[in-house]
């Protein structure tokens, strides 16, 4: 494949020079995951790889977990899991998403998990396994989320239809969460819906039941750890939480961010007092001050909501972003955030070429960064776009 997403671990710089760059930890992850293992058992955890994993690279990720010993795989979409397959991943590979009638001889070819959500859906598996072989069914059950999932009390006709079909095989009933990551009483409200629809359900129901995402595991181990369930972990696996009420946890535990996304100063100029900077004039200098303008925009992942919000590491110091992030590059002052009043000189060392980090070490965390944007960690590291060259090591 021609896209910078490659298939392999890149120890080396990519041939073309990039400004705008993503480093991959894969230990990092790989620390992170032996950590949640230990934390699921006797649960098992299904590794969550879906947007690139998170912008992580998938291909990459998924070797790491299976070299870990992580036995089941999941993605959102249908493309997602058939670049898995053509990467050579044979882990079973559930995807989250509601199947188009159309695509279930795909999840039959390819031997993908299929979310079975609706009695449509459901007849349509019915029918495509006699068509075009064997399914593995994930029924999904809606226990508050109001995304996807049967009713609770259709669902023991939809597993009676299913495991009466040839050729359709239900391998578990899950749910999903709503607040894991928040409040924690309506989460047990779902679970405790869950828990009661499992007991209705008696020998119906199947081998295994799951209902945990990562921040579910972190929050409420004692629900999440359990025998014959499953952990779908995705952003902890990646030291990345949906949530603050998530970070104290996260801390505790020990996991580790594993992205960095970089850029480099690529132009450093001096504009007067009253002067204005970037698109629409939004920004205006209270004095006379030093600006760099960074090769990376919006197009490459950089939110345009932190538009004279938020900040970047150059030489280890935070520096505040000002005006409109355009497309391609944006601006930042080379002083001193929180209005500290002093105005760095050309002196203070920053120039052409100099790293300028958005996310990671030597500038702010995911986190920190998607307060300022008001979005949360996965959206910022799933947003950066596949022009950035990526590097795993
Ligand atoms: C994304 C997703 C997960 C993983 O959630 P995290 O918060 O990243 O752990 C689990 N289950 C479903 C259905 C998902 O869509």
């Amino acid at each position: 494949m021609s896209s910078p997403h490659q298939s392999h671990v890149t120890p080396e710089a990519p041939p073309i020079a990039a400004a705008a760059r993503v480093e991959v930890d894969l230990e990092a992850i790989r620390h992170n995951i032996r950590l949640l293992i230990d934390r699921a058992a006797p649960a098992t955890v299904l590794g969550v790889v879906k947007a690139d994993a998170y912008g992580h690279g998938a291909r990459q990720v998924a070797n790491v977990l299976v070299e870990e010993g992580v036995e089941q795989l999941a993605v959102a979409t249908l493309s997602e899991a058939a670049d898995l397959r053509a990467s050579g991943v044979t882990a079973p590979l559930l995807v989250f998403a509601a199947p188009l009638p159309e695509s279930l001889s795909a999840y039959a070819r390819l031997q993908l998990g299929v979310t079975v959500s609706s009695s449509q859906v459901a007849d349509a598996v019915i029918e495509a396994a006699q068509a075009f072989g064997p399914l593995v069914c994930h029924v999904k059950v809606d226990t508050g989320m109001h995304r996807l999932g049967f009713a609770p009390e259709a669902v023991a006709d939809a597993l009676r239809r299913l495991n009466a079909a040839p050729g359709v095989h239900v391998a578990s009933l899950w749910t999903h969460l709503a607040t894991a990551d928040g409040d924690l009483a309506y989460a047990h409200e779902q679970l405790d819906r869950f828990d009661a629809l499992v007991a209705d359900l008696g020998p119906l129901a199947p081998p295994v039941v799951h209902s945990a995402n990562g921040p579910m595991l972190l929050r409420m181990p004692e629900r999440a750890a359990r025998e014959g369930t499953i952990v779908r972990a995705g952003g902890v696996m990646y030291g990345l939480a949906s949530g603050d009420p998530l970070i104290p946890s996260m801390r505790e535990l020990g996991l580790r961010p594993a992205l960095r996304f970089t850029s480099r100063v690529v132009h450093v100029q001096r504009v007067q007092k009253g002067e204005s900077v970037s698109y629409g004039r939004s920004w205006i200098a209270p004095e006379a001050v030093d600006i760099a303008t960074v090769a990376a925009g919006y197009a490459d992942g950089v939110p345009r909501s932190l538009s004279s919000a938020g900040f970047v590491g150059i030489g280890g110091v935070l520096h505040p972003i000002v005006g409109r992030v355009c497309m391609d590059m944006m601006m930042v002052a080379i002083q001193r955030p929180a209005g500290s009043g002093e105005v760095a000189s050309p002196a203070s060392g920053v120039t052409v070429g100099d790293e300028v980090v958005i996310v990671g070490r030597g500038g702010l965390t995911a986190e920190d960064l998607a307060a300022h944007a008001g979005t949360i960690s996965y959206e910022l590291t799933c947003g950066i776009s596949p022009r950035v060259a990526r590097s795993w090591r």
